[in-house]
């Protein structure tokens, strides 16, 4: 148990829905294992009441994360946004500091590190297929660009919401396709899956991996108790795949390191999440 004093700071994750969240046992883990007189806590959070409560916490000398719906509102009420907020328009951890409500984005440096770890390199002059264009294919774009990239093709349900991001972020490096058909028989070094699908076996995959003619790796953002369906697919063609539970610890990371100023004891914080995935009941 971590000793709960006057002096402890409260960090807490707003969003809604946020009983299923894996934060509160990564981030208390990494809290125990630094020592640091913190305590991580979930805010079931409608939108009205989010910029009070992001307010009190950083008065507090506290901050913490924001997920779905808030992160873009989280955005829109920062003082001092970092250049990942800025350019992906999103905000997933903040914090106060001298009378300021400062936020970053973290998926963007949390997606680099754990593409770092799959490919034990940088993705220099890779080809990308990028499923989906919400807020976390923003976060993985302006990481892949920024990490040196030759080109992006995003694919997205929405095509004008693909076009969109490709504007914001995309720099010349980055194309739409029109339609799935553009993609088949493709050659990727990388296909990022950013949509929601395949963590449930009702779902679709968000790719027939089969329609490209080749797949250096797949990294999946999704993740759960079980390498997802995405995952598992691209195994049994060959392609070496990854889902996002290492990003979801190094965004935690990232977020322990702006708040507390220091490292963050990422190793405790894999073995926190592999302890709740492998205690997780499948329905
Ligand atoms: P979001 O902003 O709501 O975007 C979702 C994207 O998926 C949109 O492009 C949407 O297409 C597409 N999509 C949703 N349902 C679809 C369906 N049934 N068929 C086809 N496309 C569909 O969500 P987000 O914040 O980007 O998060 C997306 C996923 O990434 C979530 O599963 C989340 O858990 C995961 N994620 C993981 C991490 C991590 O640390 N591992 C971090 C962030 C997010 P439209 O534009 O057409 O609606």
């Amino acid at each position: 148990m971590i000793p709960v004093t006057a002096e402890t700071r409260v960090v807490a994750l707003l969003g809604n829905p946020v009983a299923h969240s894996f934060s509160p046992v990564i981030q208390n883990a990494a809290f125990r294992e630094a020592g640091v007189d913190g305590v991580y806590v979930v805010l079931r959070c409608e939108e009205v009441d989010l910029i009070g409560f992001m307010q009190g916490l950083g008065a507090a000398g506290a901050g913490g994360n924001v997920t779905l719906p808030h992160k873009e509102k989280a955005a829109s009420v920062l003082d001092s946004p970092t250049e990942a907020v800025r350019r992906t328009g999103a905000c997933n951890t903040f914090w106060g500091e001298n009378g300021n409500l400062c936020g970053d984005n973290t998926d963007v440096e949390g997606f680099r590190r754990a593409l770092q770890h799959f490919l034990g390199d940088s993705p220099t002059g890779f080809r990308v297929l990028l499923l989906g264009a919400g807020g976390a294919a923003r976060a993985a774009l302006m990481a892949l660009l920024d990490d040196g990239v030759d080109d992006v093709l995003i694919m997205n349900r929405s095509v004008e919401r693909a076009r969109a991001v490709a504007r914001r972020l995309g720099g010349g490096r980055t194309r739409v396709t029109e339609n799935a058909f553009e993609v088949e028989g493709g050659e990727f070094d990388l296909v990022v899956n950013t949509t929601p699908l395949g963590l449930s076996q009702e779902d679709d995959l968000p790719l027939d991996l089969e329609r490209l003619s080749w797949a250096r790796g797949v990294m999946d953002l999704v993740y759960g108790a079980h390498p997802t369906r995405f995952v598992r697919a691209a195994e049994r063609l060959g392609i070496r795949a990854v889902d996002g539970g290492e990003m979801l610890v190094q965004q935690g990371a990232v977020a322990f390191e702006r708040w507390w100023g220091q490292p963050a004891p990422v190793d405790a914080m894999r073995e926190a999440l592999e302890v709740v995935r492998s205690s997780e009941v499948v329905t």
